[in-house]
């Protein structure tokens, strides 16, 4: 059945590979950004479908529209970005949940919201499974994105408890791939990008901090399948890929793959940075028959042709 469909932050990273597979799955799909990390470039091939529409908004302020299902992904996610304007990423988080929760109880559609593995602060059980409750800092320089994600995810369990509003709720674990943004800052961009260049890649601490990174394409089939899901299902569920590797592994694979003769440098580590993380997905298994089917190094190369495009372009 092709639904109307909102995806909030379509112009990002994620969202505009969601509008592409939901586009591609012939629903009809309203892409909505403020761009304050999104690029134009990530949906101009969009443009064209007569089944795809673009608003320019933020979702910290309301906003009337008539759709069957929402997605909601706006909020920066790279942390040189959402530090760097904190007090708007809360309320993007927020205000930006309470906005769509609210449409969505308006017309009835049923709302995903892109929670993260922040919600687990720096976790001292490992790996992450849905009901531990995490170890977050409240007012550290993570906080305006860990909090304001709690916060979120408090909202679209009380909405569901107090309203009966169908919400789905995924916690997605570090994703990278294609449409990255060159200066993203977050590690794999950073990397890939800076191995292509040929500058020294930074490693911030020691480089013995732990990752588990998701190809995007796997990602978005996790997501496609909790919304798919009936109502009894809420989440949270954790998407990500189990694989753990340590920053300084991630970067030796990166130098390895782009063939670069860049040097690993060292930087500062900085505050509250989490010391390991990596999903359990024994849920998103059992409820969704999902699990991840590209591997660190095959997605690693797709990224790697995409960035040596893009800055060569
Ligand atoms: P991104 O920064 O590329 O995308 C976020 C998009 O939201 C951008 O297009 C940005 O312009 C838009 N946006 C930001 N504030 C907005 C506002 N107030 N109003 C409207 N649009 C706004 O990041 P991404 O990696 O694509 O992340 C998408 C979502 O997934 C985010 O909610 C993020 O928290 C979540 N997430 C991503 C990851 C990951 O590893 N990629 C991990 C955990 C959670
Ligand atoms: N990191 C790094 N060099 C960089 C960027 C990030 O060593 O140029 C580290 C960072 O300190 C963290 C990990 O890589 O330990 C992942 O960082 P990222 O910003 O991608 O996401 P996070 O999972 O911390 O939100």
């Amino acid at each position: 059945m092709s639904d109307r469909i909102l995806v909030t932050g379509g112009g990002g990273f994620l969202g505009s590979h969601l509008c592409e597979r939901l586009l591609g799955d012939g629903h009809e799909v309203l892409c909505l950004d403020n761009f304050y990390t999104g690029r134009k470039q990530n949906i101009r091939h969009l443009m064209s479908s007569p089944r795809f529409e673009f608003i320019r908004h933020d979702v910290t302020f309301p906003i009337f529209l008539e759709v069957d299902r929402i997605y909601n992904l706006a909020c920066p996610a790279s942390p040189v970005h959402y530090q760097r304007n904190p007090v708007q990423t809360t309320k993007t988080s927020v205000h930006g949940a309470i906005n769509m929760l609210g449409l969505a109880k308006r017309v009835g559609a049923t709302i995903l919201q892109s929670s993260t593995s922040e919600v687990y602060g720096d976790p001292a059980i490992h790996p992450q499974t849905e009901d531990y409750w995490g170890n977050v800092n409240p007012i550290g320089i993570r906080s305006c994105y860990d909090e304001g994600k709690r916060c979120a995810e408090t909202l679209f369990f009380d909405y569901y408890r107090e309203h009966n509003l169908p919400i789905k709720v995924i916690r997605i674990f570090n994703t990278y791939g294609p449409r990255m943004h060159p200066n993203d800052g977050r590690v794999v961009s950073n990397f890939v990008v800076q191995a292509l260049r040929g500058e020294d890649i930074t490693i911030f601490g020691e480089g013995t901090q732990t990752r588990s990174f998701c190809f995007v394409g796997d990602l978005i089939e996790g997501m496609v399948r909790m919304m798919g899901t009936d109502s009894t299902v809420t989440g949270p569920v954790n998407l990500g890929n189990p694989t753990e590797s340590t920053i300084r592994e991630l970067a030796e694979a990166v130098l390895e793959l782009t063939g670069s003769t860049s040097k690993l440098v060292k930087r500062p580590l900085p505050a509250d940075d989490p010391t390991r993380r990596r999903p359990d997905i024994s849920k998103a298994k059992a409820v969704l028959d999902w699990e991840p089917r590209v591997s660190l190094r095959e997605g690693l190369a797709a990224t790697i042709e995409y960035f040596r495009k893009e800055c060569a372009g």
